[in-house]
């Protein structure tokens, strides 16, 4: 069984535009605060990260967003989607073979296909035509 591991609220010091300390904001207050300076247009303000001063601009944009800055939520995300993902690819590979398996019994056989009497499938720029009824390269 898996534990559950433990993950510590990330949380930033924010400033406004005096360089006034204004709080501790974890991801919900940082998003709710940019929300409200792009709706107020308001200039100035910036948060603290890894001792770094960093803007937030008046449409509420960071512009050269840090690594390690809220992005936990993201990379957990991408990390389950690349499992999904090939998960997805592999079943779509084994259904391609299944099918093409199906094809092979219940069609005409590969080496008795005359490819001419059949239409030709452009496959993308790049890859061989392949022939519609047995699949082999023209
Ligand atoms: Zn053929």
């Amino acid at each position: 069984m898996l534990e559950l591991v433990k993950i510590e609220v990330q949380r930033v010091k924010c400033y406004s535009p005096l360089g006034i300390f204004i709080g501790w904001a974890n991801e919900y207050e940082f998003n709710d605060l940019r929300a409200r300076i792009a709706e107020s247009g308001a200039e100035g303000y910036s948060i603290e990260f890894n001792g770094e001063r960093i803007p937030i601009t008046p449409v509420g944009k960071i512009d050269n967003w840090p690594q390690g800055l809220f992005d936990f939520n993201e990379i957990a995300i991408s990390r389950m989607f690349k499992v999904q993902i090939a998960k997805w690819k592999k079943e779509n590979a084994e259904k391609e073979i299944a099918i093409q398996q199906a094809k092979n019994k219940i069609g005409i056989k590969t080496d008795e296909c005359d490819c001419s009497e059949y239409p030709a499938i452009h496959q993308g720029p790049g890859k061989p035509l392949i022939c519609s009824n047995c699949n082999q390269e023209l």
